[in-house]
C-alpha cells in the first residue's frame, strides 16, 4: 500500500480516494502549499501566453458566429 508523502499514513486506492496520491485532501493542500512556496517558476510561461494570443482568434468573433 502506498504511503502519504506528507504524513506517511496509508493511502487508500485511487478509486476511493480523491486526494490520491495523498491520504487526505488536507495533505494534498499541504503539499501544494509547499510546492508553491518553494520554487514556483515556469520559464516558458511568457512565451506560451504570447504564442497563444497570436495564434487564437479573439473570443468576441466566436460569439458573433454563434
Ligand atoms: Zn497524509
Amino acid at each position: 500500500m502506498a504511503k502519504c508523502p506528507i504524513c506517511n499514513a496509508d493511502v487508500k486506492a485511487k478509486a476511493e480516494n480523491k486526494a490520491f496520491p495523498f491520504c487526505s485532501p488536507r495533505c494534498r493542500t499541504v503539499d501544494l502549499g509547499n510546492w508553491l512556496n518553494g520554487s514556483y517558476r515556469v520559464p516558458v510561461e511568457e512565451e506560451i501566453s504570447t504564442e497563444a494570443l497570436l495564434d487564437d482568434s479573439p473570443p468576441t468573433s466566436r460569439h458573433t458566429i454563434n
